[in-house]
């Protein structure tokens, strides 16, 4: 069987065919600058590549213009779409109904559109692509894959704030975190790489990208996540502010008076581009470092600080841990961070092998002394890959 997988934003769409016979990636692409000047579009197949500049006013434009290129004779990987077997769909917001993916219909579009106020940027766009692609291809089943829906086993203790309960009764406020198809495949797979069943394990995922969260697994379950309500909580991330005190938001909103503003100033211009005033990007950060920059040195103390306290609490909390999973692009990356990590954490049986980790990017591996009593591991993630399985799962059972 053959997936398609899109990840729709507001004015993007990457997208991987994959053939599930072998779980390996036909061709791959991303459309950019939709309905907006500048529009194109890149597509690959292996080691050759094509970029497209062409007006693509919508989604619809954007989704007709994939469908062509999988079909074109020398980049594309299909005969025909009648090879497609289903389409599987990065949906950022599920809420608490949706603990797991989902074949896409009225009830699920429905529920996709009633979290909208949780995810008021996100699932709008995920929609669209869902609707170009039922539109494009009738009676080809479509795949809700949720980013909330791994962290739906978290319990009440977790994802409760401590503020009145009626904002949880009656407005859904709560933590619900994100990232889930990344924390459960990189989850699932460092069980495999240990040999031992992802129910007798105790894990902590590190997803640090451009945005970033710590989860606690337990047994194959999320028990906890450091993401929240929203995308800002946690871990320092590139932009994102991550834990700040209430205090510091109604400072920002009393001395700036403008709520649009106080939004961008956490989303956007806090993380390790606030700290340093260098860069959102880990590789300028350590570079500007190196040279001395003190500020840029404090972002990077400032974010493996708050990733060490977060797999120090989680341990805490599941009462011990087996391994700890660094992945995305700083986790599988940056051996600096690895190291910064897990300095001094030997007193809960956690020891790097500088030996192992030093220079290692993009590549499983386990990186801790062989005496190391929690294994510490570089999974590389593969979110698409997760949503071509959930997918292919669903459209046969379909
Ligand atoms: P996104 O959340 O946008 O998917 P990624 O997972 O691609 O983000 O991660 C982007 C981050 O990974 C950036 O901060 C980037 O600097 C960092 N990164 C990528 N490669 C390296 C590297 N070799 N060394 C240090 N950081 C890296």
């Amino acid at each position: 069987m053959k997936i398609l997988v899109l990840n729709c934003g507001s004015s993007s769409l990457k997208y991987q065919l994959f053939d599930m016979t072998d779980e390996s990636v036909l061709a791959k692409g991303l459309v950019e600058r939709i309905g907006i000047s500048g529009s194109r579009i890149k597509h690959s197949k292996g080691a050759e590549s094509t970029v497209r500049e062409t007006d693509i006013p919508d989604h619809t434009s954007a989704i007709k213009l994939v469908l062509e290129l999988l079909q074109d004779a020398k980049l594309g990987a299909l005969k025909s779409l009648g090879e497609l077997g289903a389409v599987g769909h990065r949906i950022v917001h599920g809420g608490e109904k949706n603990d797991k993916s989902a074949l896409i219909d009225a009830s699920v579009i429905k529920d996709i559109e009633d979290c909208t106020y949780l995810a008021p940027l996100h699932n709008p766009a995920n929609l669209m692509g869902v609707r170009a692609m039922q539109t494009a291809l009738p009676g080809v089943p479509n795949v809700a894959a949720f980013d909330t829906a791994f962290h739906q086993t978290m319990p009440p203790k977790a994802y409760i704030y401590g503020i009145p309960y009626k904002y949880y009764e009656n407005d859904r406020v709560r933590r619900y975190s994100f990232h889930g198809m990344s924390h459960a495949y990189v989850a699932a797979r460092a069980a495999e790489i240990l040999a031992k069943p992802a129910s007798s394990l105790k894990i902590i995922t590190c997803h640090m990208g451009n945005g970033s969260s710590v989860t606690a697994v337990d047994g194959g379950r999320s028990v906890d996540s450091s993401l929240g309500m929203g995308t800002t909580p946690g871990i320092l991330m590139g932009t994102r502010c991550g834990d700040v005190d209430a205090s510091v938001i109604l400072y920002l909103m009393e001395k700036e008076a403008d709520l649009k503003k106080v939004s961008d100033i956490l989303h956007k211009e806090s993380g390790l581009l606030g700290v340093s005033g260098v860069s959102s990007d880990l590789r300028d950060i350590e570079e500007a470092a190196a040279k001395g920059d003190e500020r840029a040195k404090l972002a990077a103390d400032i974010l493996c600080t708050t990733v060490k306290k977060y797999i120090a609490s989680y341990a805490a909390v599941m009462g011990g841990v087996d391994a700890i999973v660094f992945t995305a692009g700083i986790g599988e990356n940056s051996d600096v961070t690895r190291r910064e990590v897990t300095r001094g954490m030997e007193f809960m049986g956690v020891k790097l092998d500088d030996s192992k980790n030093d220079g290692l990017r993009g590549k499983e591996a386990i990186i801790s002394a062989d005496d190391s009593k929690v294994k510490v591991m570089v999974v590389p993630t593969n979110e698409e890959l997760m949503i071509a399985r959930d997918t292919r799962r669903l459209a046969e059972k379909s």
